[in-house]
């Protein structure tokens, strides 16, 4: 697997609780719904995924506020499963929040 022969064409995704646009390599995680309604954390799960910063509380919360995932992931996502996928995703990742302050949330709200 040559490695730059995916760099040079790496995909872009919109993290949708900021709208920013990263490259998935480290920069975002991918919630995706199975089939049983339950949310995974994984770029290699199946099915309809979401993006998000990784580790970015606040890109998580302003999904949840903006119901960005039931959009995303094409279903209702029950509250109980944003608990769990809280959980899975605000816990693992180090202790210190770096992600995108002081930017990014004039705008927000537009379309
Ligand atoms: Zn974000």
């Amino acid at each position: 697997m040559p490695d730059a022969a995916v760099r040079s064409r790496a995909p872009e995704r919109t993290c949708i609780g900021c709208r920013r646009k990263a490259n998935p390599a480290g920069q975002l995680v991918r919630v995706a719904r199975r089939p049983d309604g339950s949310l995974a954390v994984g770029r290699l799960e199946p099915g309809r995924g979401a993006w998000l910063c990784a580790g970015s509380e606040a890109c998580f919360e302003g999904a949840v506020k903006r119901r960005a995932f039931g959009r995303a992931l094409r279903c209702e996502v029950p509250g109980r499963e944003l608990d769990v996928l809280r959980g899975k995703l605000l816990s693992g990742g180090p202790s210190a929040p770096h992600g995108p302050t002081g930017q990014g949330w004039e705008g927000v709200g537009g379309a």
